[in-house]
């Protein structure tokens, strides 16, 4: 058996039980990664260099088991192409040339992808590495995904798979795997920045669970700055240089030695705030990327205004808040929830551009970018997504005198505009 293992959102080789599983089954293993030049071309700077050294980590780690990690161009090929063609295509002639039986590859989220996952010719096994579940264990029919985060919490809370961690071998294996990792980052050194990569993301892991600032998450969760005010896993997440597994195994044994507050848990219901996204994606696919979203209709009229959508992404709106989270995006290619949350809000509600704008434009900027976290958070706060109240309008203001009463963090990232 001639097997083709496709890296997508899984960048990493501890806890990836389905590429020890297709190493194991096959007689031969090809392994690639897809990078769109075009998408590549659109993207910030800082998502760029993430990506590529997250890729480059995987390649090294893959080169000392003997394996090529192959590259395959994905060139634009005009309109006539969708990127989810030219994929399938680039995947099939891959296969063909080098007549293999099968390809592997994590669940897809996105449309594109998994269009062209079915226009692959060979058979092809979508594995459910990047969340909590796996399809066949959610609680309910995917068809039948509650229509709101609360209830679907409130489903798997009292599943007690979370819990355990350790419902099959192969999880078991991983589980000890991620526990060795961990434990031989005994002193890994916090050095407060994002740097791409599974053994960076393990360092990052490993680093948080050794300070104290878990206990402390639900209080400091919502600041606009500060490395360990939140746990900066997303953009190793949403790579997949770590897994939401592993994150579950360092925070279970955090809890076993430290103590299990509130705090903590927090953070495991934020993880579900992730899994609720990638199963709605899954769910409604092409819906994710429509005005109207699930409603049908819009929640308000979008205007057509380009200079005002440009001052949003360059940070020089009436909001200084806003500007300074903007400037830090773009300089860093991270922002807080509380700032995503505030800027979205300025674009819907006091811009009223329409929220797809805001999605494209995070997508390009976003170390963390994930389709599915990036696209069902805007369409929550452009009132068409998974939220039964409509828009949520943030008052500006309030939140500046909230989250920023000295003005320090709108001093630090030049929010105000002469
Ligand atoms: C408009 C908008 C766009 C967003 N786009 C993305 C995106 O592209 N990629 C992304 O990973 N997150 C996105 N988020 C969610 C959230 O803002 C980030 O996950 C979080 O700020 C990352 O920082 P952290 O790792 O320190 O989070 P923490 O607060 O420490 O949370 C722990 C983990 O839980 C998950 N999480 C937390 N909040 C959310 C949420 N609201 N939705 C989904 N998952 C969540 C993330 O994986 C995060 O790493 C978006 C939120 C908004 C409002």
């Amino acid at each position: 058996m001639k097997s083709l293992y496709w890296f997508t959102q899984d960048l990493r080789l501890t806890d990836n039980p389905a590429f020890s599983q297709v190493i194991e089954a096959s007689d031969e293993i090809h392994c690639i990664v897809i990078q769109h030049q075009a998408d590549e071309n659109k993207m910030g700077a800082c998502k760029r260099a993430f990506l590529q050294q997250s890729i480059d980590s995987l390649s090294q780690t893959l080169a000392q088991q003997g394996i090529t990690l192959q590259h395959l161009p994905l060139a634009t090929m005009g309109n006539t192409h969708s990127p989810a063609v030219a994929m399938a295509q680039a995947i099939n002639q891959y296969c063909q040339l080098h007549d293999i039986d099968a390809l592997h590859v994590s669940a897809q989220a996105g449309s594109y992808e998994r269009d062209a996952l079915g226009a692959v010719k060979v058979v092809v096994t979508e594995h459910f590495n990047q969340t909590l579940w796996a399809e066949h264990e959610l609680p309910f029919a995917l068809n039948e995904l509650p229509p709101t985060f609360s209830k679907a919490r409130k489903f798997w809370e009292q599943s007690d798979r979370p819990m355990n961690l350790l419902h099959s071998d192969a999880l078991k294996q991983s589980h000890d795997a991620t526990l060795r990792a961990l434990a031989s980052m005994a002193e890994p050194v916090p050095n407060a920045q994002f740097s791409g990569g599974e053994q960076a993301g393990l360092e990052h892991l490993a680093s948080y669970f050794q300070g104290g600032s878990a206990s402390f998450y639900k209080q400091t969760r919502n600041a606009l700055d500060g490395w360990t005010q939140s746990t900066k896993f997303s953009p190793w997440l949403a790579l997949g240089c770590i897994s939401p597994r592993q994150v579950m195994v360092a925070l279970r044994q955090y809890e076993n030695e430290k103590g299990a507050n509130d705090s903590t848990y927090w953070i495991f219901f934020e993880l579900l705030w992730r899994e609720y996204f990638f199963w709605y994606a899954r769910r409604h696919r092409d819906k994710l990327f429509v005005k109207n979203g699930l409603n049908g209709e819009p929640a308000y009229q979008a205007k057509d205004d380009p200079i005002a959508l440009k001052r949003w992404q360059q940070g020089q709106t009436d909001f200084p808040l806003v500007n300074a989270c903007m400037k830090q995006l773009n300089q860093t290619g991270y922002m807080s929830n509380r700032g995503r949350q505030l800027v979205a809000s300025c674009l819907v509600n006091e811009l009223q551009l329409d929220w797809r704008l805001g999605a494209e434009y995070f997508e390009q900027q976003l170390i963390d970018y994930d389709v599915a976290s990036n696209w069902g958070n805007w369409q929550y706060l452009g009132g068409v997504g998974a939220d039964p109240r409509g828009l949520r309008r943030f008052d500006q203001d309030k939140q500046q005198r909230q989250y920023d009463p000295y003005g320090e963090f709108i001093k630090r990232w030049q929010g105000y505009v002469n």
